[in-house]
């Protein structure tokens, strides 16, 4: 039996989590959950699945929540989140909360050697270095949920990185992959929020119109399977089909195919090595596609990508402020303050003025976080 904290449980990520945990109940038991604001179905995430801790964000809810369920702990805010994660019962921490306040609470959990499986890519992102050396030391596995990531993983499954000669993420272009700049400056909130395979959180949705979503995950692939920027390729895969590939030294290929469905990656991340089934409404048929397409990506069309390369070459606090940046622009979109094509510029504007901190610490990381979102809000 794995027992497992969920951050993030209300969301895209956690949602289709729990529908596993209910799924194999001889196999996972969720012991903790965390989520934000959406109080209707936290209530019923509690009552189905009896967690025994619980971190939401308002210390309100928390006060709603302890008269309703006085066996459980409930806590809030940031302290409640880093609560939650090192749940002692726990044995593996999924996160799959939104955004880079994922950080401290998945720092925590490798520090209480909790295993991670990490949906949580902006925590990543921002500090990559400081997540993957403390997993090194505590000696616990980090493994991807990200799509992607998950691929890469099962193609490299076994082989010596030193054969790696290239990693190639898929793409599928986002919701308007068949636009030109031009006409970005139409788009409506609705639209961006129609991805043509996937069904996710709405920041996710519009990251992946952007491309800013493929270029952290450029940067999630540098630090968890440990490749230069060089080594990275993206490709755009309209099928949504093949998730990610690995080119090895001697020109061969591997790839990771199936549907796009993200119970596979969570699954894997819970139980790698070892598979199990999971039940499909309708079976994935290869034959349904008679054609898998694979084109480059054209970076004057997907600035966002060229930026998040960019902040990832240069290092240091870089892809903190590309993050924080992104973060507060989208938030901006989805709100109506911001125009689309505008949150590259906003990103854009805010790496202009940084001068990178090589090498940073946690503080130095949340102080610039925490400086690029306030400066990010000036301009909305
Ligand atoms: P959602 O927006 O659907 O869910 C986010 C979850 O985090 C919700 O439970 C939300 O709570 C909670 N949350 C949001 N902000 C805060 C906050 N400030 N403090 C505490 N909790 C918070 O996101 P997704 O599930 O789509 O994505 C989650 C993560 O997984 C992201 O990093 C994303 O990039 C990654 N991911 C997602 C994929 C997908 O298919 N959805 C695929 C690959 C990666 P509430 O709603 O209750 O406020
Ligand atoms: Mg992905």
């Amino acid at each position: 039996m794995k027992k497992i904290i969920l951050l993030g449980a209300t969301g895209s990520i956690g949602t289709q989590a729990l529908t596993i945990v209910r799924d194999n109940p001889d196999k996972f038991q969720v012991v903790a959950i965390s989520f934000g604001r959406n109080m209707e179905r936290g209530r019923a995430i509690i009552q189905a699945f009896k967690p025994q801790m619980v971190a939401v964000w308002h210390s309100r809810d928390k006060a709603t929540l302890e008269a309703e369920f006085p066996d459980v702990k409930i806590f809030n805010g940031m302290d409640g989140l880093r609560e939650v994660a090192t749940c002692p019962d726990g044995d593996v921490l999924l996160n799959a909360v939104m955004g880079s306040v994922g950080l401290l609470p998945t720092l925590d959990a490798i520090e209480a050697g909790k295993n991670i499986a990490i949906a949580n890519k902006e925590t990543l992102v921002t500090a990559g270095h400081l997540v993957m050396n403390a997993a090194r030391e505590k000696k616990i596995s980090l493994l991807p949920v990200d799509s992607e990531h998950s691929a890469i993983l099962q193609a490299l499954n076994g082989e010596n990185s030193e054969r790696i000669k290239k990693i190639i993420l898929t793409a599928s272009g986002g919701s308007f992959r068949d636009k030109n700049r031009e006409q970005l400056s139409e788009v409506t909130v609705k639209e961006a929020l129609k991805h043509p395979n996937w069904n996710m959180g709405n920041k996710l949705t519009i990251d992946s119109a952007t491309m800013f979503n493929k270029g952290l995950e450029v940067m999630e692939a540098h630090w968890l399977f440990d490749v230069s920027y060089d080594a990275i390729d993206v490709v755009i895969q309209r099928e949504s089909i093949v998730h990610s590939m690995v080119q090895f030294v001697d020109g061969s290929f591997m790839a990771q195919l199936g549907t796009p469905d993200m119970r596979i990656p969570i699954q894997y991340a819970l139980t790698c090595p070892d598979r199990f089934l999971v039940p499909f409404e309708k079976e994935f048929q290869i034959t349904d596609f008679s054609a898998l397409h694979f084109e480059k990506v054209d970076y004057e069309r997907f600035p966002a990508l060229k930026l998040a390369y960019n902040a990832g070459k240069i290092g240091g606090t870089m892809p903190t402020v590309l993050n924080a940046a992104n973060e507060i622009a989208v938030a901006g979109f989805l709100n109506g303050q911001v125009a689309f094509y505008n949150i590259e510029a906003l990103v854009e504007n805010a790496m202009n003025r940084h001068a990178s901190i090589s090498n940073p610490d946690l503080d130095t990381i949340l102080q610039v976080d925490k400086e690029t979102r306030a400066y990010v809000k000036t301009l909305l």
